[in-house]
């Protein structure tokens, strides 16, 4: 009798290697991430490791190679006789498909389960017109993806998407964004299942940035921010290698918090001295027209301080530190030890990092900052494409999922 594992009971089991506490529900899930995580492995290893018996293992095993997940790579060194296989993880046997929806375009990717990209293209559309075009758009764009690269839509396992406001991330749902009109309650997995019969995973753009960032450069770090400077501000927090989302999908909208000593700075928000209002794209753009500075918005800005322009350069610095004011209270608060800067205005480069430094290290305590890193993205704008596929994997490869995919022996 075969019967998939209940995410409640997985959840209790999880596994410590070389724990004296073996967890022994351990099923063809746990194995896989197990397989991930360690690299070529022994179903010797896999025994050693979770405590479970031969058999149950060889079961286990079974079930991954029959759907794929694995496969057989070569022998370890040969000892005496024939020389046992080793298990790898087998990227190619699924797919995802991502879109990092911008203000006014889209970045789509078709990747494999390890979120490594085999096609990517960009669509325009402006997120304003509301979700119904935006949508079409993005699933014209997946059906193009699946056309070019030949790729069978059965094996497209989870679409992962990015959007540019908050989102409750349980539902899929975009929670009053101020920049998406229409939008608001609007279920996206609904909509794109109509099309694509698989889980539709949706976060605000930010997280998927960190994500991406963390998965791809840092994921030896377990306690990361990415702050995203453009014209809204925005970080996504990664907490124990995990995002953190907080009570109500809100944590990390930090372009709202107050400044001291800018309260006549009026925000597009209504509030007054909002960091977004004092740091952001728009506001880098203004005080540089009031220098006489041409400068129809923050890129301008941030082109003319990599030319050296003085007066851009001071005001990308200022924005820099007015940013250092308020991430030295997260970084006090959290302790992360990576902050991963990306955005338009964080193209400025070293202009923006000198301010930010100088008064995360002077505002912070001496032990939140000892080791702290305060790094441009390696990403780019690709952050979030690559974030929005590695969300949607994490999905089709989490223990409990893989369970109820695969079924597993009760009781062995
Ligand atoms: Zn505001």
């Amino acid at each position: 009798v075969y019967r998939a594992y209940t995410a409640g009971r997985l959840l209790s089991g999880a596994i410590t290697i070389n724990s004296r506490h073996r967890a022994t529900k351990a099923g063809p899930g746990e194995l896989l991430k197990l397989i991930r995580a360690s690299g070529p492995v022994t179903r010797a290893d896999l025994a050693a490791r979770t405590g479970l018996g031969r058999a149950s293992v060889a079961q286990r095993v079974d079930a991954l190679l029959g759907d794929d997940l694995i496969r057989e790579a070569g022998g370890a060194p040969p000892t005496r006789g024939r020389p046992p296989l080793r298990l790898v993880f087998n990227a190619g046997s699924g797919l995802t498909l991502a879109a990092d929806v911008g203000a006014i375009q889209a970045r789509l990717a078709l990747t494999d389960l390890a979120g490594q990209p085999r096609a990517e293209r960009r669509v325009e559309l402006s997120v304003a017109d509301g979700p119904e075009p935006v949508l079409a758009a993005i699933r014209a764009g997946f059906e193009r993806l699946l056309a070019e690269t030949g790729a069978p839509r059965e094996r497209v396992r989870a679409i992962g998407i990015g959007v540019p406001g908050p989102v409750e991330h349980a539902t899929g749902q975009p929670v009053s964004p101020p920049i998406m009109p229409g939008w608001d309650g609007y279920s996206i997995p609904e909509r794109l299942r109509t099309s694509f019969e698989i889980p539709v995973l949706v976060d605000n753009d930010v997280n998927i940035m960190a994500l991406g960032e963390h998965a791809t450069g840092w994921r030896q770090r377990e306690n990361l921010l990415f702050v995203k400077v453009g014209t809204g501000i925005g970080c996504g927090i990664i907490v124990n290698g995990q995002i953190h989302r907080g009570a109500e999908g809100a944590a990390g909208d930090i372009g709202h918090v107050r400044v001291a000593g800018y309260e006549e700075a009026v925000c597009e928000c209504g509030n007054l001295g909002c960091l977004e209002a004092v740091a952001g794209g728009r506001a880098l753009a203004r005080a540089a027209r009031e220098q006489g500075l041409a400068a129809g918005n923050g890129r301008d800005v941030v082109a003319l301080a990599r030319e050296q322009q003085p007066a851009a350069v001071r005001l990308v610095r200022d924005a820099g530190r007015r940013l250092g004011q308020v991430l030295a209270g997260f970084v006090n608060g959290l302790n992360p030890s990576v902050i991963v800067v990306g955005g338009d205005v964080a193209e400025a480069g070293e202009q923006l990092f000198a301010g930010l430094r100088e008064v995360i290290y002077q505002r912070s305590t001496t032990l939140a900052t000892r080791g702290l890193m305060i790094v441009p993205s390696a990403l780019g704008a690709r952050a979030g494409v690559v974030g929005a596929a590695l969300m949607a994997s994490e999905h089709v490869l989490d223990p409990a999922v893989v369970n109820a995919r695969v079924g597993t022996p009760v009781g062995t």
